[in-house]
């Protein structure tokens, strides 16, 4: 778990702000669920035999003796909420979060035991144009962001009884070849066939080049969907490639999987994660009800855009005060000055006017205010322009009435 400092914050805050104003733009609204939840919402719905429920969840018993979970994920969350609100009642349901998420699972670059997420849900949208829509938002919101050089990666895990149908034929297909799988995808074949396909092992990877895949099993249904998927994709020109052993980790996703990833993470390639989760609702006790959503991680969001969004903004003012009574009045213009929506940075140090203008110009303010006896005695302040006048030697100082703000507003915003 990681702190995320100031120097940092700025950058994060950024990338809420656009993500924020793209998913209203797109008529998203959004969803704030506690972080603890009672632990069978997740084994109900993630799945016994997902590695998230399997071992990374932070599971506790309360004082009330009740089994709780810190959430591993969003889903879940909304569709308990939404359920327990009557939302998906009042028609289809664009829902949107965003929030730290709990894995307790080997922390590397891009993976961490507390990471951020922010993501979409959307429910009673059931056409695969839907599906496309939903790639769309999260695709543009991230070319938005000046992340242009990403892969979008497309499956189609088609209906629960074409995975079964599939999964009885992998089973079978990889029981003539047992001793030739990783100890994990061993236990997969038992537990959960379908994660095989996602191994990293490099033996269990060239046997899976030859094994039997999923696209084959689907029904005709199924494969229409997929295809009517790929149209819409090629109708927003939005690039991508079918990966048939995109699986994603959970257990409640159904026809259209996907990913995108960047080529910029080493093994923590997926920023973004989703799919189509039609049974997810009844699991949960609802009525039969679709849903699609992704999930953004932020941490690899922040990898990739490094420190390309601007650096930490700077105050408007840098307020030099100094004297029992100039520090007063400082205190009482600073918030004036702020209820006019300027930035201000009062010093409060006392120190001497030498030190207190170092601050000023190492903080990168745009002016230095100053306030000291010799100003108290006239009634004035002192205003300095500090370093953004680069192209002119010309020195700028002002000396401005205390009291008259609309004179020292339009001095400063000048
Ligand atoms: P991975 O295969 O990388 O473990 P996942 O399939 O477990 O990902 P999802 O549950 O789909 O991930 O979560 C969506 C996104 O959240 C991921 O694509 C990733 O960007 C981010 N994410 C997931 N787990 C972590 C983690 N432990 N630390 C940081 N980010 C994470
Ligand atoms: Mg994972």
């Amino acid at each position: 778990m990681v702190d995320i400092l100031p120097e940092q914050t700025q950058l994060w805050q950024a990338v809420e702000l656009v993500a924020r104003e793209q998913l209203q733009c797109a008529g998203f609204k959004e969803i704030r669920t506690p972080l603890l939840e009672v632990t069978d919402l997740f084994s109900r719905s993630i799945g016994e035999q997902t590695d998230v429920v399997g071992k990374e969840m932070y599971t506790f018993s309360d004082r009330g003796d009740r089994s709780c979970t810190l959430r591993p994920e969003g889903t879940a969350s909304v569709v308990r909420a939404a359920l327990e609100h009557g939302l998906l009642k009042q028609g289809p349901q664009r829902l949107w979060y965003g929030g730290p998420m709990f894995r307790y699972e080997r922390p590397q670059a891009g993976r961490q035991r507390q990471f951020h997420q922010i993501g979409v849900e959307c429910f009673g949208m059931n056409s695969p144009r839907c599906d496309v829509e939903v790639i769309s938002i999260a695709w543009d919101l991230l070319d938005s962001l000046g992340l242009n050089d990403l892969a979008l990666e497309l499956n189609s895990l088609g209906s629960s009884e074409d995975r079964n149908r599939y999964r009885n034929k992998l089973v079978e297909w990889f029981q003539d070849r047992y001793e030739e799988l990783d100890v994990d995808s061993q236990q997969r074949l038992q537990n959960n066939p379908l994660r095989i396909l996602d191994s990293k092992d490099p033996k269990t990877q060239s046997l899976l080049r030859e094994a039997p895949v999923l696209e084959e099993y689907l029904c005709n249904e199924s494969s229409e969907r997929f295809l009517a998927v790929q149209d819409s994709l090629k109708a927003l020109q939005i690039p991508f490639k079918i990966n048939p052993r995109l699986v994603r980790g959970l257990d409640y996703y159904s026809h259209t999987a996907f990913e995108i990833t960047s080529k910029h993470l080493g093994s923590q390639a997926t920023v973004c994660g989703g799919g189509r989760y039609d049974g997810l609702v009844e699991q949960l006790g609802g009525s039969a009800t679709s849903g699609i959503g992704w999930a953004i991680g932020m941490e690899r969001l922040m990898i990739l855009l490094g420190d390309s969004i601007s650096g930490p903004t700077s105050p408007d003012v840098y307020f030099i005060n100094r004297g029992e009574e100039a520090q007063i009045k400082a205190l009482v213009l600073a918030r004036k000055l702020r209820a006019a929506s300027m930035k201000v940075e009062l010093d409060g140090s006392g120190a001497s006017f030498a030190k207190q203008f170092k601050r000023a110009d190492r903080c990168g303010a745009a002016w230095a205010m100053v306030l000291g006896d010799d100003e108290v005695s006239t009634g004035q302040v002192r205003i300095k322009k500090l370093h953004s006048h680069k192209d002119s030697s010309e020195k700028i100082e002002f000396l401005a009435s205390a009291n008259d703000l609309d004179r020292l507003l339009a001095l400063l915003r000048d």
